[in-house]
């Protein structure tokens, strides 16, 4: 009989996490009721707090639930409780207010697609909110975009102005409702509504039959503006090829893909090829544009996405979404309201000015958007899904920090792709995707976003970290604060950023190939290997300097960068018959495109990106570029065509193949003058390279380029030939300068890593060789990662001697 004795306990929980408007307090409520429990739940600065008392294999079933059953939104941390003397179960089980006026420390959570039991109520012609395009619970809808402040209560959101009918306030009242607590909980009687006009703010259409309007004026061909949740879309019916032609007309857009919205799954598997890891990112709460493989015969215009073998493909994410695509019945462009890098357009006003001449129509909402947040964008690989675009959904969920700040850090990112972060105690927060700098909106953009996040997050900075380019507008923003500056040098956050995300405190070897980022000679870096951790890097290798002709025109004009390779492979009369083949000017490029250690005329760079700009060049590809990382995308897209098996073995033996390189690269004398950390000053290797750093010197690569065109191979082939060969050369020397170190773990970072099918042979080159390597997943690859790891970096406090 005993095990059936009773035994009473009252336990403390602290839950810490993603806790707090995510319907946590009545989710603990409802289960502590159905244990026949006693105690309370509140939430406070730190999280969650519950006592809970009763038999104790209930209160232990509590705890069980709270840890591995939370409600979908919530993002469980940790789970600690102690024992408390119990005090008597006869007051039942109580949700607590708030308590007020405490330091914010909470995530708050991120905006998340329509729940299924919502969208139930959307269907339902007997429900009270069917067809209401607003509809959420505390499972789903609008967080970080509406929230104005916090604590996260309603009157701190722009649902302020909407006074809740008799109906919602009880739900919202009820602990047992699936509405209790949800701050922009609304019906049709007392909530947000929509509004139809044409671009001259006229009004079209404004009751019931308002979405199917919409929908007949897409299918007609027009072009719509539609508020969403983080900002205004482009709509047109993907399938038809007048409106999508038109789209890139007015958006002044002349290649870049447009993203996709397609009424379910079903519709997303006929245009794409999907696996298991797509369609679960597809149909997640987060829902992500998914960059997938084009299906043959996907019924879409070819103006979508002129000559990728990819689509951009994402579900609908809030009910005007789902009732829209539904009435359309096709498949809908839904691209970034903006003209092209501006920032996306998130107020009314701000849609009939800047979208007004691009649109026949806008449908508009009386739900404020407090804070822009584009669609995030998620590549599947096949091995595994890649960000690219961080941003609604996922932003602002904290991240662990793999060490205890020392500091309140806001890290105000790079140039291009930029996001902000701020850290503290022991997580990090990392922006949406706030873009391109040098458009006055998008820095305005920025600034706005730094002092948000730090608002939310309870962060008053003590650092403000920022990157060594002198010319970039965050930098110049953050010497302009009354804040200690701390500058990260851009590739050292980018491999800061990839040991963030894993939780490696380091050091690694640190692979970090991308476009241009500010070196600590004044070059331009691009092509480096790091020996990093979070306290400071030594630059170990790079790739053969070569003259960046023109500058930033080289960055627009890969034909440029194809002139500086051919140059160094294949000397300046081979540079020479190709510029005449390439462009007119070459006559005045050429002289800036040979390296002339007397006669320095162009900055040097050590730019990966800029080298798979040159072979995209001359392969043919293109030589000017109509957005950032074209010509390398397309390049890496040309590769595909030839299967990895079948690729040619081009030569891969590219280690220190040219002193004279060394000779003319002002690189060296830095490296020693470079931050060390402790552990980094430790290891053995630093003694191991006293004449200079090994170059990956990719000449005979480009030689072979040129001897296969010449013999006329398929340019898709030698795509593939130079992607083994580089991967495998990268591969070789970021194995032996590993070993030489002492280190076991290589991370893999920068733009150029968005390749997958060059990351995955660097990978696979690297794990042949017995190392662990580090690829990211939930954060970029590319510079919209740079503010989390300058902020991991800040965070930590360990100033270079
Ligand atoms: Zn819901
Ligand atoms: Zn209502
Ligand atoms: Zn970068």
């Amino acid at each position: 009989m005993n095990e059936l004795r009773q035994v009473t306990e009252r336990r403390r929980v602290r839950v810490t996490g993603t806790v707090q408007g995510v319907g946590f307090r009545p989710f603990v409520f409802r289960q502590a009721v159905a244990l026949g429990l006693a105690g309370f739940v509140l939430n406070d600065s730190s999280g969650v707090l519950i006592e809970v008392e009763g038999e104790r294999a209930e209160v232990a079933e509590l705890c069980r639930l709270v840890r591995e059953a939370p409600p979908p939104l919530a993002r469980v941390t940790s789970v600690d409780w102690s024992a408390v003397p119990p005090v008597g179960i006869s007051d039942g089980f109580r949700i607590v207010d708030s308590a007020a006026g405490q330091a914010p420390n909470v995530a708050v959570s991120v905006d998340s697609a329509t729940c299924d039991d919502c969208l139930a109520e959307v269907d339902d012609p007997a429900d009270r909110r069917h067809g209401y395009p607003f509809t959420n619970c505390t499972n789903c809808g609008p967080r970080y975009t509406i929230v104005l402040s916090v604590p996260y209560d309603r009157p701190a959101t722009t649902m302020a102005s909407f006074e809740m009918c008799t109906e919602c306030q009880a739900e919202y009242d009820n602990p047992a409702n699936r509405r209790f607590h949800a701050q922009p909980n609304a019906c049709a009687s007392c909530g947000p509504s929509i509004t139809f006009f044409d671009r001259d703010r006229r009004l079209l259409s404004d009751g019931d039959k308002t979405l199917d309007t919409v929908a007949e004026a897409l299918r007609a061909g027009r072009i719509v503006a539609v508020k969403g949740i983080g900002g205004y879309h482009l709509a047109a019916d993907a399938t038809c090829d007048d409106a999508v032609a038109e789209l890139r007309r007015r958006k002044a857009r002349d290649d870049k893909p447009f993203a996709l919205m397609v009424a379910d799954l079903k519709m997303a598997r006929s245009l794409c090829v999907l696996d298991p890891a797509a369609e679960s990112a597809l149909g997640s709460f987060r829902r992500p544009i998914v960059l997938a493989r084009r299906r043959a015969g996907a019924v879409v215009a070819d103006g979508v996405a002129p000559g990728m073998p990819d689509l951009g493909v994402m579900l609908p994410y809030t009910p005007l979404h789902h009732l829209l695509l539904k009435s359309v019945a096709r498949p809908l462009i839904m691209s970034s309201g903006n003209q092209s890098d501006d920032p996306i357009a998130h107020t009314d006003e701000d849609a009939f000015d800047r979208l007004g001449s691009m649109v026949d129509a806008v449908l508009a909402h009386d739900r404020q958007i407090h804070i822009r947040c584009d669609d995030s964008v998620v590549r599947a690989s096949g091995r595994r899904l890649q960000m690219v675009r961080r941003s609604r959904g996922y932003a602002p969920e904290a991240l662990p920090l793999p060490h205890c700040a020392a500091r309140q850090v806001l890290a105000v990112g790079a140039g291009l792709k930029n996001t902000v972060s701020v850290a503290k105690e022991s997580f990090l927060v990392c922006s949406h995707h706030i873009g391109d700098l040098e458009h006055l909106a998008t820095y305005q953009a920025f600034l706005q976003a730094t002092v948000h996040l730090c608002r939310l997050f309870g962060i008053e900075p003590e650092v403000v970290a920022h990157d060594l380019h002198p010319e970039y507008l965050s930098t110049k923003h953050a010497l302009e604060l009354d804040i200690e500056p701390w500058p990260v040098q851009h590739h050292h956050a980018h491999v800061a950023s990839c040991l963030a995300e894993h939780g490696h405190a380091g050091p690694v070897l640190g692979i970090a190939f991308d476009g241009l980022g500010y070196g600590t000679d004044g070059t331009m870096w691009g092509g480096e290997f790091l020996v990093a951790d979070f306290s400071g890097f030594e630059r170990v290798a790079h790739l053969r300097p070569v003259p960046l002709p023109g500058g930033t025109a080289a960055i627009r004009e890969p034909w440029r960068m194809a002139l500086a390779w051919t140059a160094l492979a294949a000397g300046p009369d081979a540079a020479a018959r190709l510029g005449a083949a390439l462009d007119p000017r070459w006559p005045s490029v050429l002289p800036l495109a040979v390296a002339d250690a007397t006669r320095r005329q162009s900055v040097l760079t050590t730019s990966v990106g800029r080298l798979f700009d040159a072979v995209a060049a001359l392969v043919g590809l293109r030589s000017q570029i109509t957005y950032e990382g074209q010509a390398a995308i397309e390049l890496e897209m040309l590769a595909r065509a030839v299967p990895q098996e079948a690729a040619p073995r081009y030569p891969a033996e590219l280690l220190n193949a040219s002193s004279a390189a060394l000779a003319t690269s002002p690189a060296n004398a830095s490296s020693a003058a470079l931050a060390a950390s402790p552990a980094l000053a430790a290891s053995p290797a630093r003694a191991a390279s006293p004449d200079g750093l090994d170059v990956l010197d990719p000449s005979p690569l480009i030689a072979t380029v040129l001897a296969e065109l010449d013999r006329g191979t398929d340019r898709s082939v030698i795509a593939a030939g130079f992607h083994e060969g580089l991967g495998r050369a990268a591969a070789a020397l970021g194995a032996r300068l590993a070993r030489r170190h002492g280190l076991d773990t290589v991370a893999l970072s920068g733009g150029v890593f968005q390749n997958v099918r060059f990351s995955d042979i660097v990978e696979d080159a690297l794990v042949a060789e017995g190392l662990t390597v580090l690829v990211h997943e939930s954060v970029p690859p590319n510079d919209g990662g740079i503010s989390v790891g300058q902020a991991a970096i800040a965070a930590l406090g360990t100033r270079p001697p």
